[in-house]
């Protein structure tokens, strides 16, 4: 199937007890077992499971082509159950420009577990290579970046670090699988922070991992009982309607970010975009091979530096100034304010995330906020 009927169809039974089409929520944190003990239902306690968030791990599973997916409370949740889930004496291999909630906690949390973090660039591959002949249990990546869109060759990077025995993590929050399927090219785990386009309405927080290895999904899932890191069955129930329309949302966001980055590619008043979109971005043919779309998130630098950044986000009339991504609605954001001390992010750089609105208001929007 393809990927607009699979996101329509799985997890799509009809309810066996009342025929209801939409999926019921099953908001029961126990559950009532037969008189020899056997669970009637094979639940026994939510924070183990429940049967409205085995309906989204069935959805999301099948989009990224997994075996297992697991989901949880919020992004970070399922970004550290994986890092709790590792031996400790463990080496995790970060890239500079990744989310910076998991940059702060590989700073602050993962040595506290036992974890070694070592950071480098994935553009040098030879430097990676040794890096990864250090021995290296987990490698962590992010494509396209946040918030430099910075593009990583999936294969080869995966490549190299399967053999050189480490797992692969991709943050896929950015892509989704409607553009891209880091399982396909040989990653270990695929990482959603589904608050973003999988939820798309700005309106419920979650995260999912999905896993090429059933194993190891059982092994991060036992961490997740422990640690109560799970999705409740509401937001669940709100990220699988999300799904229905997740490739149609996707499209509509890579368009209307196409359309804006070559809108701002000409501006005077920039000095930089990024989007892998453009021809002019270093990673593009490498995008162009992984991505089917490029996505909608857009970064932009102002020639006239921070003051003339947070004057254009102070002026704008349709986006709303919001951090957060992925949703309906247009957002901007003076990146490095969110990110607050201790980022990395330019002073002078402004993130667009998309919405399905018309590109023709966005730009007039942002044409005006820029004057
Ligand atoms: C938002 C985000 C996260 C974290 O997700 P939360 O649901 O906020 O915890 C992780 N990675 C990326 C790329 C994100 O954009």
């Amino acid at each position: 199937m393809k990927l607009e009927t699979l996101a329509v169809h799985t997890a799509m039974e009809p309810d066996p007890l009342t025929g209801a089409v939409s999926p019921p929520i099953h908001l029961s944190t126990t559950f009532a077992r037969h008189p020899d003990g056997v669970p009637v239902g094979g639940y026994v306690y939510a924070r183990e499971s429940n049967p409205t968030q085995d309906l989204l791990e069935k959805a999301i599973c099948d989009l990224e082509g997994g075996q297992r997916a697991l989901v949880f409370g919020s992004g970070m949740a399922a970004g550290l159950s994986l890092l709790q889930a590792l031996e400790p004496g463990s080496t995790v291999l970060f890239p500079p420009d990744i989310y910076h909630g998991f940059r702060k906690a590989a700073q602050e949390l993962l040595p506290k577990w036992g974890l070694t973090v070592k950071t480098v660039s994935f553009q040098d591959l030879s430097r990676l290579q040794e890096v990864l002949t250090a021995g290296v249990r987990l490698v962590w990546m992010e494509t396209p970046s946040n918030p430099l869109l910075e593009i990583t060759a999936l294969s080869e990077v995966i490549g190299l670090a399967r053999t050189a025995g480490a797992l692969v993590c991709v943050d896929n929050t950015f892509a989704t699988p409607v553009l891209q399927r880091p399982l396909d090219l040989g990653a270990d785990i695929s990482l959603h922070a589904t608050t973003k386009a999988f939820g798309g309405h700005s309106d419920v927080m979650g995260g999912a991992l999905v896993f090429r290895d059933p194993l190891l999904a059982e092994h991060v899932c036992e961490t997740r009982t422990l640690n109560g890191a799970i999705a409740s069955p509401f937001a669940s129930w709100l990220i699988l309607r999300g799904i229905r329309t997740l490739p149609m949302r996707v499209e509509a966001q890579s368009r209307n970010a196409q359309a804006i980055a070559e809108f701002l590619a000409v501006h005077p008043a920039v000095s930089r975009v990024f989007y892998p979109g453009l021809p002019s971005h270093p990673g593009h043919q490498i995008a162009k091979r992984q991505m089917r779309l490029f996505g909608g998130i857009v970064s932009f630098r102002l020639a006239d530096g921070k003051e003339r950044a947070l004057r254009a986000v102070s002026r704008v009339k349709v986006f709303i100034r919001a951090t957060s991504l992925g949703g309906v609605e247009s957002l901007i954001e003076h990146r490095a304010s969110s990110e607050g001390p201790g980022t990395m992010t330019p002073e002078d750089l402004v993130r667009l995330s998309l919405g399905i609105e018309h590109h023709e208001d966005l730009i007039a929007d942002l044409e005006q906020a820029l004057a």
